[in-house]
């Protein structure tokens, strides 16, 4: 029987579908799909750096459940969370949209100013799009261009055995913010940070740049899907494998006493929720004090150990206090 897209997942979609048709048409020194951001050329000593993402209504957001402005803010913020993760600048971004023809104009101007909100925090400019309409669903496609350093530009691929695996940031708050959308929960003290972090994640970008600096920092990207499946991403591209400490996963108290009131699984939210729209990178451990110390007086949060990457066949192991056990979850996929 033929196959269907749900037995391939999006990801055997992308690399078995979509990339190997494309491989030999690649110029000498571009790097395609694979990494956060598609790397090329620029000058001699820079590199542009493009990412596109897409949003569509009822997939990614309910129209009922996220405001138009922090939706326009946070259309922009996935995008440059990628831009982030290899460490390089946004230099200009194109926003595409199909909008249903009776949606009220006031709904688009509140829309473009949580766009345009975020765009003056991190100086960049709207260059382009593209407009049409749709009979239903609200479809928005945001692309970024970015520069940085060619030697700056940190990778998936270049995760090293020994490395430890850190992240500048608790993990899981915003799958708690969305859990409280998806159950219709009334807001309570702990609702409101989660739901901020799920509505409007704030792009790593300045953190990127700064880490990019650091030959110690070896591979790198943004969590978008949850660090079960980020990570899994690194150690493929790095031929390599990774263990993660379950005891030192880093959340917020509000996560695990909303965790505790509901009923959720805290560590399976932080693994497998998705949408954190942090970075994960791995990191010389030799080096990882001094970069640790550095990164708390610069940004006032410290960097975390959360695991370990190790030699072996591409996988992730979950360990609770170095026990071995099954992973709390694979992350996000589509399909
Ligand atoms: P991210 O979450 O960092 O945006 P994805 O997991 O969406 O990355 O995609 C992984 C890689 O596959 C990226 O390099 C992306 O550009 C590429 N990719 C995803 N979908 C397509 C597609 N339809 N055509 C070509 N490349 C794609
Ligand atoms: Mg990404």
């Amino acid at each position: 029987m033929a196959k269907k897209l749900s037995e391939i997942g999006e990801f055997g979609l992308i690399d078995e579908v979509i990339a190997p048709r494309f491989k030999d048409l690649l110029g000498e020194d571009i790097t395609g799909i694979g990494d956060d951001c598609a790397v090329m050329p620029f000058t001699d000593d820079e590199v542009q750096i493009v990412t596109t993402d897409l949003l569509i209504e009822e997939i990614h957001f309910l129209r009922a459940k996220i405001s138009a402005f922090q939706l326009g803010f946070k259309a922009l913020a996935v995008n440059l969370s990628d831009i982030a993760g290899m460490g390089g600048t946004p230099t200009g971004t194109f926003l595409s949209v199909a909008f249903p023809k009776n949606l009220g104009v006031a709904w688009i101007e509140k829309f473009m100013e949580g766009y345009r909100s975020l765009s003056e925090k991190e100086n960049v400019p709207l260059l382009g799009g593209d407009t049409t309409n749709t009979p239903d669903n609200i479809v928005i496609n945001v692309a970024v261009t970015g520069r940085m350093k060619k030697s700056e530009v940190k990778r998936r691929s270049h995760a090293r055995p020994g490395d430890y695996v850190a992240v500048p940031d608790n993990l899981g708050d915003s799958p708690g913010g969305l859990q409280y959308i998806l159950d219709g929960l009334p807001e309570d003290k702990f609702s409101e940070s989660l739901l901020k972090q799920h509505l409007t994640p704030y792009p790593k970008v300045s953190e990127g740049r700064w880490l990019a600096k650091k030959e110690q920092v070896h591979a790198m990207m943004d969590v978008s899907d949850g660090v079960g499946s980020d990570l899994h991403h690194i150690v493929k591209a790095s031929n390599v494998a990774a263990e993660l400490y379950l005891e030192k996963t880093p959340m917020s108290d509000n996560l695990r006493e909303a965790s505790k009131k509901y009923g959720w699984n805290a560590e399976e939210l932080a693994y497998s929720g998705g949408e954190d729209y942090t970075l994960l990178l791995t990191v010389d451990p030799e080096a990882f004090e001094k970069l640790a110390g550095d990164f708390s007086k610069t940004f006032g949060r410290p960097l975390q150990v959360i695991g370990k990457i190790i030699e072996g066949e591409p996988g992730l192991k979950y360990l609770r206090n170095g026990k071995p056990l099954d992973g709390p979850g694979k992350g996000f996929s589509h399909f």
